[in-house]
């Protein structure tokens, strides 16, 4: 027995060295990847229950490499974080999907709202309110039309958090709390900020059809956000099913593959012309 597992780590080592080899490319490659224009974004809409009218796009980045081919954003994010690029790629998403807007906008496009991710660190980060105000500058982005998920792990209760959060309502643009639900601090979120959108995460999207506990969930999660005068969105929606019983709920937006994948801009605009998805 010990001869064969002496054997088997003999067998998985190449592959962890295989692995430890693509995270270090990965890092290598990221550094310049914003220079070498090999980031670009794909919009997956955010529509409206009742109407089915497409309200809004969530941006998702996206990283080709000519020799790495498409790194995951799960994988690029966090090692971003990791070396320290988290800012000039933030800086880049918001800049390219503001410009976006706009370029619809101006091509006579229904107006509709830009969400972008924004990671704990850079939502921290002293220089960000700075970089929103910038940003929507440069690009003449309306603020209210652009719309930053942030998770809960930004909710603390502490001043320096909720002066950020003042300070980008000032701006005028909206917040969405990404992925909410599964972190820690809900209540105290909604209690201390001021958020527009509660997006209530895929894990309980995923088994309401079967699960008894997550309808119920859902259903308080959406109440409680009614009654706080917050937008409910449902992400993750792969069937008519699920989309059914989120309009039965109360829930006003749905995003998931049932409506459309994360798709190019060139498919969004079609889309959107039409304002329907076919
Ligand atoms: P997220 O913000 O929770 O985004 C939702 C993810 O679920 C996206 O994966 C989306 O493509 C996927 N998705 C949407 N609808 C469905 C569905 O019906 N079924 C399934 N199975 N998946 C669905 P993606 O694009 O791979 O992004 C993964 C995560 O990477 C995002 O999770 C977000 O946290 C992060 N991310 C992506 N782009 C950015 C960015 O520009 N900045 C930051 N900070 N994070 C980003
Ligand atoms: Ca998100
Ligand atoms: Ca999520
Ligand atoms: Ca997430």
């Amino acid at each position: 027995a010990k001869e064969r597992g002496k054997n088997r780590y003999a067998f998985y080592q190449p592959q962890l060295t295989e692995q430890a080899e693509y995270r270090f490319r990965v890092e290598q490659n990221l550094r310049e990847a914003v220079e070498k224009q090999q980031l670009s974004l794909v919009y997956q809409p955010q529509v409206e229950l009742f109407s089915g009218n497409i309200i809004g796009v969530e941006a998702l980045c996206r990283w080709h490499h000519p020799q790495l081919g498409e790194v995951l954003p799960t994988e690029f994010i966090a090692t971003a974080e990791r070396i320290g690029m988290m800012k000039p790629l933030t800086e880049w998403v918001l800049k390219a999907a503001c410009n976006q807007a706009v370029a619809w906008k101006r091509a006579g496009l229904p107006p509709i709202r830009m969400a972008v991710n924004i990671s704990p660190a850079q939502f921290l980060d002293k220089y960000f309110v700075s970089l929103i105000q910038y940003v929507l500058e440069e690009t003449g982005m309306v603020p209210t039309e652009l719309k930053l998920e942030v998770t809960e792990s930004v909710v603390q209760t502490d001043q320096q958090n909720l002066s950020i959060f003042r300070e980008l309502k000032d701006l005028g643009v909206l917040l969405a709390i990404d992925d909410f639900g599964k972190g820690y601090s809900s209540f105290a979120s909604l209690k201390h900020l001021t958020v527009d959108c509660l997006k209530i995460d895929k894990y309980f999207i995923d088994d309401m059809l079967v699960d008894r506990k997550s309808q119920t969930l859902i259903a308080a999660m959406i109440d409680m956000g009614h009654n706080l005068d917050h937008e409910i969105i449902a992400e993750g929606v792969e069937t008519v099913e699920q989309y059914q019983m989120l309009q039965q709920f109360g829930c006003e937006t749905a995003q998931g593959y049932l409506l459309s994948k994360p798709v190019s801009p060139d498919s969004i605009s079609k889309i959107l012309k039409l304002n329907r998805l076919t």
